[in-house]
């Protein structure tokens, strides 16, 4: 035989014993079967001695002393939560006080009972109480993708009792969609007054249709929930008309100040009117809030009228 034949052949028999390796560890995996702790209905190893969750026994020879002690750890921060939450977990003092006396007395068989029983009450009056705590939150998961992500994590931790990550995880949604509410009324109010400027700068028969296209673009970016960055895009929307702003706002004032040193606009109350909004008018041109100049003008305009 040739050395390279042994070699290919060697080869060929490391990856045939590799293969069964492989085919072997998947025969592994299924034989750990998974079942249903039929106290907590979590899913649990068949050969669990013990359910991960509940802490149910399924095999009489477990350490009943290791149990206990867990127990106990498990239950002292769950005990505090649930009084700081309102929950109340009615026989659980007496199942606590119950297994103290057996566990005084190195009987942890008969302290475990009662303090698993404790443990199953406290957990599940916690679970329903933030079940109800979460549903209660079921309308903002519309607001956008991360609260409804936030929102589905919250619900998962919750299923596997994971209290602490289930709290982190609410706790974020929750901040996560009062800063999203605030953005959309601050979107909403910011919207309004763009609208409303436009409107008034068609009056003054100022051209808008750049405008306007900027203000469908900031709904398409509202339309996707982003709010704070519609805001951004409304900040700007009379920026492309803003030179025609100007020029239309030089022509009134120069026709404003006409009908004022007419006689009868002297000393008349609206004229003092006028020459107040005229101020603030020169205010919010310096700082370049064209939503405001435009209002402005439209009250200028109405106090003239009110005296013609
Ligand atoms: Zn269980």
């Amino acid at each position: 035989m040739a050395e390279e034949n042994i070699d290919e052949i060697i080869r060929e028999i490391l990856s045939e014993d590799k293969k069964v390796e492989e085919e072997g560890e998947e025969e592994i995996l299924p034989s750990e079967e998974l079942y249903e702790c039929p106290i907590c209905h979590h899913t649990v190893s068949e050969d669990a001695q013990f359910c991960p969750y509940c802490y149910a026994v399924f095999d009489e020879k477990v350490d009943y002393k290791m149990l206990l002690e867990t127990l106990i750890g498990k239950l002292k921060p769950m005990v505090k939560l649930a009084s700081s939450e309102g929950v109340s977990v009615p026989g659980i003092k007496e199942d606590i006080a119950q297994a103290k006396k057996h566990a005084g007395m190195k009987n942890f068989e008969a302290g475990y009972a009662p303090l698993q029983r404790a443990y199953l009450s406290v957990m599940n009056a916690l679970v329903d109480h933030f079940k109800k705590e979460l549903e209660k939150y079921e309308l903002v998961m519309g607001m956008n993708s991360d609260v409804r992500e936030l929102y589905s994590k919250a619900e998962g931790y919750l299923e596997e009792w994971e209290i602490d990550d289930f709290l982190t995880a609410m706790n974020e949604m929750k901040e996560k969609a009062s800063k999203i509410s605030k953005e959309m009324k601050a979107y909403l109010e910011k919207l309004e007054g763009v609208e409303h400027a436009i409107d008034i700068a068609k009056k003054f028969e100022i051209p808008v249709d750049k405008a306007l296209g900027v203000v469908d673009t900031a709904k398409d970016i509202a339309d996707s929930k982003k709010y704070g960055d519609a805001v951004n895009v409304l900040d700007e929307a009379l920026t492309p008309i803003k030179d025609d702003i100007e020029s239309t706002m030089t022509a009134f004032l120069k026709v404003v100040k006409d009908k004022l040193l007419q006689e009868t606009y002297k000393g008349k109350s609206a004229s003092r009117n006028v020459m107040r909004l005229i101020r603030e008018l020169k205010v919010y041109r310096d700082e370049g809030n064209y939503v405001k100049v435009l209002e402005k003008m439209d009250e200028i305009n109405r106090e003239l009228s009110k005296e013609n």
